[in-house]
């Protein structure tokens, strides 16, 4: 068994360590056909990416793509900026970008000082009240509706949701669950709860260093021990069938 593709990996255009062109040696190495870059998005507080550097990122890929002979995506790893699940892009970041991941951040700009006491002040100082979780819910339900994703990254880490309800969503939006590389929060529950709503799992590395690209030993642990099959992973040995964000 093997991935086709990672699709959450970062380089030093947000705070990662290998190049573009590291990771996509890396991914080559390891059989993959496609990597995604996704450095953190332009409403991160501390090491988003600036739309000044998007052309430097598109040539690296450009090249990247040459040495290797693997398709290197142009993605970013945007945030939940809002209670009603707006997230840091702007029209017109679409004609750049191939894939748009999306996950809860710390450090990200709310965007307002009512997003940010209510979203972000309870979230960070883990004050998970039950009334918490449902604004942390409806915070996500409202971005798959709304805005143009294609994974939910790490759900659930540093801001609880009900899954259940999500998991719903996202099956009919197309959306998928990342199973991360280094942080997965689900409980028995959730894994119960993702499985009965036939989820779209995908494996990523998250990877911040090269030699990371393709490591997805963690969400393989899931995949075993709730026996997922492969056709509920987008990316076990076949391209992911990415919903049209061009909405
Ligand atoms: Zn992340
Ligand atoms: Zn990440």
């Amino acid at each position: 068994m093997i991935i086709y593709g990672d699709y959450h990996t970062h380089t030093p255009y947000s705070h990662g360590k290998g190049t573009v062109l590291d990771n996509a040696m890396v991914a080559k190495g390891k059989g993959l056909k496609e990597i995604a870059i996704t450095d953190h998005g332009f409403s991160h507080g501390a090491y988003g990416i600036k739309r000044s550097q998007i052309e430097n990122i598109a040539m690296d890929i450009q090249k990247a793509k040459q040495a290797t002979g693997i398709n290197v995506l142009f993605g970013i790893e945007e945030n939940f900026t809002s209670l009603d699940g707006k997230i840091g892009l702007k029209d017109g970041d679409l004609e750049f970008l191939q894939i748009v991941n999306v996950g809860y951040h710390k450090l990200t700009k709310a965007n307002s000082f009512r997003d940010f006491r209510e979203l972000f002040l309870p979230n960070n100082l883990k004050w998970y009240t039950k009334r918490q979780i449902e604004k942390n819910t409806i915070c996500v339900l409202r971005a798959i509706e709304t805005q143009p994703i294609h994974i939910i990254t790490h759900l659930g880490v540093g801001m609880p949701v009900n899954v259940e309800e999500i998991a719903k969503l996202a099956k009919e939006k197309n959306v998928f669950i990342e199973l991360n590389g280094k942080r997965i929060s689900f409980t028995p529950a959730d894994m119960e709860a993702l499985m009965k709503h036939d989820t779209m799992f995908i494996l990523n590395s998250d990877a911040h260093r090269a030699e990371r690209v393709g490591d997805v030993r963690n969400g393989m642990r899931y995949v075993i021990k709730y026996h997922i099959p492969d056709s509920n992973i987008a990316n076990m040995g076949k391209r992911p069938n990415f919903r049209n964000i061009k909405f």
